[in-house]
């Protein structure tokens, strides 16, 4: 029998080699393909909203007579016609604008136009809208229906799609699409099926409830969105159940290594740390490969926990590989680690981008040999020419900095072909529940919630930066008094070569102004060896104070240093301000951090600011981000590919995923329509499921 996926979308009329390849770009081939191409809003022309009632932020249609139309000078020189109708007025502004235009807008005209309303500086405006001069009167109330917008792509027009799928709707009739959703789970969240749902959301009746459907929230939508999270969730099972097909080996410690470490250790650990790591050791214990996620806020004591796991590999006479996400972090840990180790007798070798020659060729060796027990670097550790003798553990710091294909790449490191290294994935980004829930189904969770204790607040101020008099003086008495601090220089451009070029000039006027003091700079454009120089005489209070960019964002530990100042904190997002503050306070005195802003702050960035002063819990940040700033900020933007949904979104749609959670693992148990989901919602986006 003929489904809908089989038939392609050359059948279409209209649509040849050439409309075929650029929809290809779009990952549509078949009828299927196209129908699952699902608008991303609507578009509200059904009615003209009446212009007393209108409100910032509302997008429609209003119409009225021009009652002026004026050139008028300003910042730009701009267009500005008065519309009136008989509730009120509106300015429509146009900074582009031809002499045809003007006759056309002339005093008198009809116009019905449709666009975003702004508080403009005529009172609420909308720029350059879209408009008809005497315009047809507007179809009924009652037939009009709203006009869906596709994602597009180069080439293809919002026209195009809408015909296409109209089209390829006639078919559904004929080819209904696979209803993949048990029936019970139709009937307890009483979802329409698919078919209908996919027809209602391409081409909602004129009786459809349209403030739901703009909203996202009609049950057509919501039995969709419920699909595409399911079909995600199933996709992490997958690989998680794949990855634990295999075998790994069961670390059982020989000896007293772990004893030994933790007696050399200058303090003990907390209950919190202590708890995750029964859990890692339980894990490891196993002959399945561990998958788990340790949360800990920033300065929670990972590193050790992390230690501590490498030492059951180790004592078990197997290897271990510890990744980093950049230079800066790899190297203190391999410092650390060298410390640690070295008296218990174990080898340490390091791999970074930046180790090449001799130098890489002697560490490969001692890693490919086992006598280097232990190998930490940045991804350069995953590259094809590193072998290990005995690979079983390995720990990825700061996972955030990596993508989901780089993580899920770890595993293909395995010891032999059928054994799978375990898996130990540590983060200081707090992952509020749900957003962990969805992007790391694969994942167990361990969480650290417990700080060292002894740890003092750190005090968060806001100050504007026409009192960087005033902060340089506080960082020169805070140095007097023998503390060490950060100055950290940030940049909306990505550009990193900006960047450390602010940072430069930053430490050379804080040189100047500071003469006392002993000041470093380390940007991601130093070569290694000097980064790792600057940053070691910063630790050994060599420094007073280290300029940076936000290359110390993630992991770097100074407990000396207690005062940190981050200039125009409004370009950051929160967790990545917790992060940077999490710098300081990490020894015994008092930490401030002072946030130097460049004002004015609009009404989100002072609410944003004024979080991060509230709160030192990374748990609340980064829910508050979550809301603020979407699931692709929190996770950092290479994990976006993951969370790119086409319908489903973070927020509105939390509510599901704990349904789909616990949904997925009766699905998951019928292999046929797990794949059709995932192959439905996913398509060729899957690499990171194959195994
Ligand atoms: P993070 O979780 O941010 O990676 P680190 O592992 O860098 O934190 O630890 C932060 C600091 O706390 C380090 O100086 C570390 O030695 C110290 N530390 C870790 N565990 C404890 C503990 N149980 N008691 C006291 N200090 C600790
Ligand atoms: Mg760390």
């Amino acid at each position: 029998m003929t489904a809908l996926e089989d038939i392609q979308v050359t059948v279409l009329k209209g649509v040849g080699n050439s409309l075929a390849e650029k929809l290809a770009r779009l990952g549509i081939h078949s009828l299927q393909d196209l129908l699952f191409h699902l608008p991303h809003r609507y578009e509200d022309r059904t009615r003209v909203i009446p212009m007393g009632s209108l409100r910032v932020g509302d997008v429609g249609v209003v119409e009225g007579e021009v009652v002026k139309n004026d050139v008028v000078m300003g910042r730009r020189r701009s267009m500005q016609v008065t519309l009136r109708d008989e509730t009120g007025f509106l300015v429509l502004r146009f900074f582009h604008f031809n002499a045809a235009q003007k006759s056309q807008l002339a005093v008198g005209a009809r116009v019905r136009c449709y666009g975003e309303v702004r508080a403009g500086r005529a009172g609420y405006e909308i720029y350059h809208p879209e408009y008809d001069v005497n315009p047809e009167p507007m179809v009924t109330q009652d037939s009009a229906t709203l006009t869906p917008v596709y994602p597009l792509t180069e080439g293809i027009q919002q026209p195009r799609v809408r015909s296409l799928c109209r089209q390829a709707l006639t078919y559904l009739q004929r080819y209904p699409i696979r209803e993949l959703l048990p029936s019970t789970i139709l009937t307890d969240y009483q979802l329409p099926d698919i078919s209908a749902a996919v027809a209602l959301v391409h081409a909602p009746p004129a009786s459809a409830n349209v403030p739901q459907l703009v909203a996202g929230k009609h049950p057509a939508q919501q039995r969709l969105v419920m699909e595409e999270l399911l079909a995600h969730q199933l996709s992490l099972l997958q690989v998680r159940q794949q990855i634990q097909q295999r075998q790994a080996l069961a670390l059982l410690p020989q000896g007293d290594l772990a004893e030994r470490f933790i007696e050399n250790l200058p303090f003990s650990l907390t209950g919190a740390q202590r708890q995750v790591l029964a859990d890692i050791r339980q894990d490891l214990s196993q002959p399945l490969p561990m998958l788990r996620l340790v949360q800990g806020d920033v300065g929670s004591g990972k590193t050790v926990v992390a230690a501590l796991s490498a030492l059951q590999a180790i004592s078990s006479g197997a290897q271990v590989a510890l990744m980093a996400p950049t230079e800066i972090l790899a190297e203190q840990h391999y410092t650390s680690f060298c410390q640690w180790l070295e008296p218990l007798g174990i080898q340490t070798a390091w791999l970074s981008g930046k180790v090449k020659g001799k130098a890489r060729t002697e560490a490969l060796a001692r890693v490919a040999s086992g006598e280097a027990a232990i190998a930490i670097g940045t991804h350069a550790l995953f590259q094809q020419d590193v072998l290990f003798d005995r690979l079983a553990l390995v720990i990825v710091d700061e996972q955030h900095r990596f993508g989901v294909h780089q993580r899920l790449a770890l595993r293909e490191k395995g010891v032999a072909g059928t054994m799978a290294p375990h898996q130990l994935i540590m983060t200081a980004t707090p992952i509020p529940r749900t957003l962990a829930m969805s992007a790391y189904a694969d994942l167990d969770t361990s969480v650290i919630d417990e700080l060292p204790p002894g740890r003092k607040p750190i005090e968060t101020i806001a100050v504007p930066d026409s009192r960087r008099d005033d902060v340089i003086e506080r960082v020169r008495q805070a140095c007097e008094q023998g503390r060490q601090a950060y100055w950290v220089c940030t940049l909306i451009e990505e550009s990193e070569a900006l960047q450390c070029q602010a940072a430069e000039v930053t430490e050379q006027e804080l040189r100047e102004r500071l003469p006392g003091l002993r000041v470093g700079l380390v940007h991601g454009r130093l070569k290694a060896t000097d980064k790792a120089a600057v940053m070691a005489s910063f630790k050994s209070g060599e420094l007073d104070l280290l300029v940076a960019t936000t290359v110390i964002e993630v992991g770097v530990d100074v407990p000396n240093a207690s005062l940190i100042i981050i200039e125009n904190p409004e370009r950051l997002g929160l967790a990545q301000l917790h992060q940077l503050r999490g710098r300081v306070g990490r020894g015994h005195e008092a930490s401030y951090c002072v946030l130097m802003y460049h004002p004015p702050l609009s009404q989100n960035g002072k609410a944003r600011l004024q979080v991060l002063r509230d709160s030192q819990d990374g748990f609340v940040i980064a829910e508050k981000d979550l809301e603020i700033r979407g699931p692709g900020e929190v996770l950092g933007t290479r994990q976006t590919g993951l969370m790119q949904f086409r319908l489903a979104e973070f927020e509105r749609d939390k509510a599901w995923i704990e349904v789909v959670r616990e949904l997925a693992p009766g699905v998951l148990a019928d292999a046929g329509r797990t794949e059709g989901l995932v192959r439905r919602w996913l398509g060729q986006r899957t690499q990171y499921g194959d195994v």
